[in-house]
């Protein structure tokens, strides 16, 4: 059997102990390639760099430091820094969690989102703050190589990723895996103002407060009863139920005024219109 080649990348940056534990711990499953960003890139969600070019410098074996985001990190090296396609994306491990609505800000979850798109199977590892400030690494790092077995071993089902968020505790408190859903997460002060020594207003971002739901079969519940959470989550964003409804909806607008059926049916057309209405 050819080996089989893994590739990690994370947001937390190529010198984070999270990444290092993740990498060690893959290990087991095959040849590990670690490109990451040169330096943290947190909640840069699935941004590109399109404004400057991309570095990519090496890092010792199989090692790969990037001037860029974790999704330009997986881009470019199943385009280009790997010899072929890797059977497996891991991203991880995050330093806090990634559940509910924070999953849309998450570079570790984009890097796995974009392993999703250029058709590898792919699982994000994110690992829960600690009321004592501490991160242990080490079980969830070998608790995302059990996953990635298993994924290697099943596959998983196109446009589907895995999230996985793992409660910090030391390994012997840790409980089994649920899976679960997305839940939600209300920050309050989320903007912090100060003034610079100008006397002008600054900003930053990054409430400390946030409120969430635990509401049963989520991964907010599932981490704080201590248990790993397994969150499946697809590409295609479609609200499927919505759109059963949305043509009636449309047919009651007046967007557009050339229906494919010649009745004056609203379409959403792309043609601009006749001067009318707001434009670009
Ligand atoms: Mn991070």
């Amino acid at each position: 059997m050819n080996t089989r080649l893994i590739l990690v990348s994370n947001d937390d940056g190529i010198t984070a102990p999270g990444i290092e534990a993740l990498s060690e711990a893959l290990e087991e499953l095959g040849e590990v390639h670690v490109v990451a960003p040169d330096r943290e890139r947190s909640a840069s969600s699935h941004s590109l760099t399109i404004d400057v070019p991309l570095r990519a410098l090496r890092a010792g074996e199989r090692r790969y430091a990037v001037r860029g985001t974790p999704t330009d990190c997986v881009l470019l090296a199943v385009e280009n820094l790997l010899s072929r396609k890797p059977d497996i994306v891991v991203s991880g491990v995050n330093r806090g969690p990634n559940m509910g609505s924070d999953v849309t800000y998450s570079g570790t979850v984009a890097a796995a989102i974009e392993g999703t798109i250029l058709g590898v199977p792919s699982i994000a590892v994110s690992l829960d703050h600690a009321s004592h400030g501490e991160y242990e690494y080490g079980p969830a790092a070998r608790v995302a190589s059990t996953f990635a077995g298993l994924v290697l071993e099943r596959g998983l089902p196109e446009g589907t990723l895995l999230n996985i968020n793992v409660p910090n505790v030391p390994e012997s408190e840790l409980r089994t895996a649920r899976p679960t859903r997305l839940g939600h997460q209300v920050y309050e002060d989320s903007i912090i103002e100060k003034t610079d020594p100008r006397g002008k207003s600054y900003y930053w971002i990054g409430g400390q407060s946030s409120s969430r739901s635990n509401e049963s079969g989520t991964d907010f519940a599932a981490v704080a009863a201590g248990h790993v959470s397994v969150t499946p989550i697809q590409l295609d964003m479609t609200d499927f139920e919505t759109l059963a409804h949305l043509s009636d909806w449309l047919l009651e607008s007046t967007v557009g005024s050339r229906g494919t059926n010649g009745s004056g049916g609203a379409t959403l057309s792309e043609t601009g219109g006749d001067g009318e209405g707001p434009r670009a």
